[in-house]
């Protein structure tokens, strides 16, 4: 019978891993940016299971948005975690669950083989054995036969060993069955002691059903309990797994991006790329695409006074969307000028020749509020629409959107908003903070795939652009709303994988929520910001004209410092940074943008720290010796 419900025993306390990992389970402990869990979940839904059981205890809050971004996963809680053993939650487990099952331990890093050769087999009670791993803390197992007959972490209670138990079982239901029943007459011995799935309740009941165990002598796997055991994986098994199992592509290894986007994605995001084929103008794709569209809308405002306009393209084409699509003939467009992006929008409208006027403050520095008043007021007769960049990504300068909103209505002005790299993080309502078009792309904080920008808007804002002379054919903002709206469908081909993956980017969005998404960038910019202090490296601007998204970092001015060198460094080791704007002096940037959390950002400076050190102690100065002994 082949097997495709698998059950994640992730109940239990860690406590030896306290000092690693404080308050959450330890399935969440991080190897190489990827969870244990998450990694277990990727690899069972790789290998076919339909359903996997995660059983819950100790900090369950924190499996809970995982599970969600996952349709296969089901959670089942042990509320009484902390005084029951393994074999509780394996019961409770089946409770929801009548089939043959994978068994597997939370806290297991291992070649994903593991998973092909309980599958595979014909053998229906399997339990998986290696050769010895001296990680501490192992099970012996003892099967002179190829058949269990006991096991134990206590050696000297067993005639032989055969192997190492690796925590990854395949149990048939009449197995499971067994269990439970032993289980049953354990609570009724005992009450609610402690009963262990795989010590106690398996070895009982191998005396009845015969289990195999399956030798593999050079497996490559680890439990993670202690700080010890967090070494070893992350130190010697992970990087031979991750070469074992494909330089080339690396599936295996998650990259952290700390460039400002395209962003680090979550591996459901990824897999969502992957869809059966369809052709754009069916329904089936068209009631997705209006879906993504209205929850889009929704995260701006009320989906029936605005909408959400898709333009097929890197943010830059929603962009030049909005310049070419809204300014009528006679009236000009104001620019504000503080970086590359506000460079960008009076570029465009040149090209496009949108009269213009553009203010300019000079590369990173702040906008002169009471300055543009006066502008404004003296341009009040041509000007019909303004355009800011939210967030400057060229240096992480945050522009004050309410100020220039307040501006903008006091002169009569509708305001267009780049919050490319901000929308998604920054809670933004366009009829409450007055912006008429807030351009935006997937691949940034809201964490989905390249390839679609999208244009916000309010549908009166929309109404007034009618009778703009559009200065494009493909970029015509109005005639896409109105295609759109008549028809269901992009005007020109839509990119179905790309919308897929933005549609399950928005459930994990919706779960976590703006706010918490602003938290979680807020935690890993404190630990970069305070990481890079203490190696002694230098911001570009104060914390009050910051983001919190992305951060513009001084070179040191010193012989050993390299961007490229490290750059190459970190690379090697998963992380990618990005350099600066050239305007910004010699610095680089790093961005917290992106599925990547504190953690990630505390390996990255641990990566860089050692980068530091190397370098520095490369580049000493030599000592000259004066005194030299006569020969
Ligand atoms: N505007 C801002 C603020 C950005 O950060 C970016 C890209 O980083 C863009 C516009 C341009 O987006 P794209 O490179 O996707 O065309
Ligand atoms: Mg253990
Ligand atoms: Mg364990």
């Amino acid at each position: 019978m082949s097997v495709s419900t698998a059950i994640i025993l992730a109940a239990g306390m860690g406590m030896r891993l306290r000092s690693e990992h404080t308050g959450r389970p330890k399935g969440l402990v991080r190897v190489h940016g990827d969870t244990l869990v998450g990694r277990s979940l990727r690899l069972l839904s790789r290998f076919g299971m339909d359903r996997i059981i995660l059983v819950t205890g100790y900090e369950a809050a924190h499996y809970q948005a995982m599970a969600a971004a996952w349709p296969n996963v089901e959670l089942v809680h042990n509320d009484r975690y902390a005084t029951t053993g393994s074999m509780a939650s394996l019961d409770l487990a089946l409770d929801v669950v009548d089939d043959d099952v994978l068994v597997l331990e939370s806290d297991l890093y291992y070649e994903s083989r593991t998973l092909d050769l309980l599958l595979a087999t014909k053998v229906e009670d399997v339990v998986l054995v290696s050769g010895p791993t001296a990680a501490g803390d192992e099970v012996w197992v003892q099967a002179p036969t190829g058949q269990l007959q006991a096991m134990s972490k206590d050696r000297s209670t067993l005639s032989s060993v055969f192997g190492e138990f690796v925590g990854v079982c395949r149990f048939s239901r009449f197995l499971t069955k067994r269990m439970r029943h032993a289980f049953r007459a354990f609570q009724n011995a005992h009450g609610h002691g402690m009963m262990s799935y795989e010590t106690d309740a398996l070895v009982q009941v191998c005396t009845e059903q015969p289990v195999t165990v399956h030798l593999e002598p050079t497996l490559l796997w680890g439990e993670i309990d202690d700080a010890s055991h967090l070494r070893r994986v992350r130190d010697t098994i992970a990087p031979r797994v991750a070469r074992i199992e494909g330089q080339g592509a690396r599936p295996g290894r998650r990259e952290v991006l700390l460039n400002p986007g395209p962003a680090t994605t979550t591996t459901t995001v990824k897999h969502a790329l992957i869809m059966p084929d369809i052709c754009p103008r069916e329904r089936g794709y068209t009631d997705k695409l209006a879906d993504v569209l209205t929850r889009l809308a929704r995260l701006v405002g009320d989906p029936d006074s605005c909408t959400a306009i898709p333009i097929i393209g890197s943010g830059t084409a929603a962009m030049e969307s909005v310049v070419g699509s809204v300014v009528h003939d006679g009236r000009s467009l104001v620019i504000i000028d503080n970086g590359n992006y506000g460079d960008r929008f009076a570029a465009i409208a040149q090209r496009l020749r949108v009269e213009q006027h553009v203010v300019s403050y000079g590369w990173g520095k702040p906008i002169d509020i009471e300055a543009l008043d006066r502008t404004l007021a003296s341009l009040a007769d041509r000007a019909s629409h303004l355009a800011v960049v939210h967030h400057e990504t060229s240096s992480g300068r945050l522009n004050p959107l309410s100020s220039i909103a307040s501006l903008c209505e006091k002169h009569g002005l509708s305001l267009i908003v780049d919050a490319m790299s901000s929308f998604a993080a920054i809670s933004i309502d366009l009829q409450k903070d007055g912006v008429d078009f807030l351009i935006s792309s997937a691949n940034k904080c809201i964490q989905g795939m390249a390839g679609l920008a999208f244009v916000l808007a309010r549908n009166t804002a929309i109404e007034r652009a009618r009778g703009a002379r559009p200065r494009g054919y493909y970029l015509d903002l109005v005639a896409q709303f109105d295609h759109i709206r008549t028809t269901g469908q992009t005007r020109f081909t839509s990119p179905p994988q790309i919308v897929s993956a933005l549609e399950q980017a928005l459930t994990e969005l919706e779960l976590e929520t703006i706010s918490g998404r602003r938290a979680r960038y807020d935690a890993s910019y404190r630990a970069l910001t305070q990481g890079l202090k203490e190696l002694g490296f230098e911001l570009l601007l104060g914390s009050n004209e910051q983001s919190r998204i992305l951060v513009t970092v001084r070179e040191p001015e010193q012989p050993w410092f390299d961007f490229d060198t490290m750059h190459d460094h970190l690379l090697t080791r998963g992380f990618t940074v990005y350099p600066g704007k050239p305007a910004g002096g010699p610095t680089f940037r790093l961005s917290v943008l992106g599925a990547i959390d504190e953690f990630d950002i505390h390996d990255f400076l641990v990566a860089l720290g050692a980068f530091v050190r190397e370098r520095r102690a490369s580049y000493k100065p030599l000592r000259m010796d004066h005194r030299l002994t006569p020969e």
